[in-house]
């Protein structure tokens, strides 16, 4: 794994390669389940192997794979750059080009992944190439990581290697998803850099009762109950926490957004965060946004009662998405799903991920600051809570700070965190170079 790159033979860069690269990656079918990554994993081996890389190629599980490359620095604490190769499967129906034909057209790499997020995984390959080809010498180890399995909960991908190979894991710093995609805010360019994530726990709720025949009701039978308390879930919303995260996200946003951003602010406060939210707040994205910042969520999904229409059964059960922010443990936001369906449902905690929340307060996150600010002049980094959870729930567990910055900078206004998970998934050429090329120096500055 640990190269003298000073005696390899000159190192050849295509022009547009991180663009041919990613087409090549979404061309292999990653779609998890099943995941078979294997392919794609074994094709970004050869690619580092090429330009004198050798990774280490670890199959969790048949045709599953992760790869590790380190390249060797002189002694200061490893960074990490780590990007899942799964993705989430595509519908062919709906698509301007063929989810997985990686297709380079207007302007565009279309495709599933493009965004979420094979396009990190070929700028890390082609910056650490770039970077070697110039002669680069890193004063820190650089590794690369590349998960499968992301999509499914990470158990062949990252929380396998945590919990397996522990000793190949081992950064103070790094980057991953979600964040770093520019955003369009006043006229302003905002690039918003995950710092932190909310936890989950799955929640099984079940509402008990006497059971028999439905000619000779049973009042407040278990299904009734379950659905009341289904009803009120999804309409009650749980108590506001303004997490300081949260706050100064807010007060970011309200001094790119000027006198009418004022209202932002009102969001932090118990008598207007609802009002803002309902009537103030127009896009759809974003009122869900803002609903899930300052507060835990708890959405009812899944509904089981009964048989027959005619018997009444003795008990009903629901499944529960429970989202809660960081600085707050599982009991209270437990709790407070339990204030709101009532003390006589039985609420059992099914699997659960510990929220995040990282120190901002770094070098790294002042180099990458710095350089956006240089290469798109007048924009805004703020650091953001991810809602959704991401592989740094388990990197995390060795101690490494992982900022969510993939740097994409889009100079058009369509919505490109809606076109994650769903059809016509693409990143435009000039995106992508952008982000490659800023990806490039923060590993430099970092690293040098
Ligand atoms: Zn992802």
């Amino acid at each position: 794994m640990i190269q003298d790159f000073s005696q390899e033979a000159k190192i050849m860069i295509e022009q547009n390669e991180v663009v041919n690269l990613l087409s090549d990656l979404i061309r292999i079918n990653t779609s998890n389940p099943p995941g078979n990554e294997i392919e794609a994993i074994d094709y970004c081996a050869r690619y580092l192997k090429g330009f004198g890389v050798e990774p280490v190629v670890i199959e969790s599980a048949p045709k599953r794979g992760n790869l590790i490359a380190r390249i060797k620095g002189s002694g200061r604490t490893p960074f990490m750059l780590t990007g899942h190769i799964d993705t989430v499967p595509a519908e062919e129906n709906g698509w301007r080009y063929p989810p997985f034909s990686g297709e380079i057209k207007e302007g565009f790499i279309w495709g599933r992944g493009a965004l979420d997020m094979k396009h990190f995984v070929a700028m890390s390959m082609v910056s650490i190439k770039e970077l070697l080809a110039e002669g680069f010498k890193p004063k820190r180890d650089i590794l690369l990581v590349i998960t499968c399995d992301e999509e499914e909960g990470s158990g062949c991908g990252a929380r396998y290697l945590v919990e397996k190979h522990p000793d190949l894991i081992d950064a103070e710093f790094g980057l991953g998803e979600v964040g770093g995609f520019s955003m369009n805010v006043s006229g302003k360019r905002l690039y918003p850099v995950m710092t932190s994530e909310k936890g989950f726990a799955w929640l099984k709720i079940t509402a008990e009762g006497e059971s028999g025949h439905g000619s000779m009701p049973v009042f407040r039978n278990a299904s009734g109950r379950l659905g009341l308390a289904a009803w009120r879930l999804s309409n009650i919303p749980l108590p506001l926490h303004i997490t300081e995260d949260a706050s100064a996200f807010l007060k970011t946003l309200s001094g790119i957004v000027g006198i009418k951003g004022k209202f932002l602010r009102l969001l932090e406060h118990n008598l207007t965060n609802e009002i803002v939210i309902d009537n103030l707040i127009t896009n759809p994205n974003q009122k869900k946004y803002f609903k899930a910042l300052l507060r835990n969520t708890a959405t009812p999904t899944v509904v089981n009662a009964g048989e027959k229409v005619n018997v009444i059964p003795k008990s009903a059960i629901m499944r529960v998405d429970l989202r809660y922010l960081p600085g707050i443990s599982l009991e209270e936001a437990v709790d407070e799903v339990r204030e709101v369906v009532g003390d006589d449902l039985k609420i059992e905690v099914e699997s659960y991920g510990e929220p995040l929340s990282f120190n901002k307060k770094s070098e790294l996150f002042d180099i990458i600051k710095n350089i956006v600010v240089a290469e798109d002049r007048g924009a805004v980094v703020t650091p953001y809570m991810s809602p959704g959870f991401t592989d740094a729930k388990y990197f995390s567990k060795k101690n490494i700070t992982i900022y969510g910055f993939t740097p994409l900078k889009f100079d058009t206004d369509i919505n490109y965190t809606s076109l994650i998970h769903s059809e016509n998934e693409r990143v435009s050429e000039n995106a992508l170079i952008w982000g490659k090329d800023v990806l490039k120096r923060v590993i430099k500055e970092y690293c040098g």
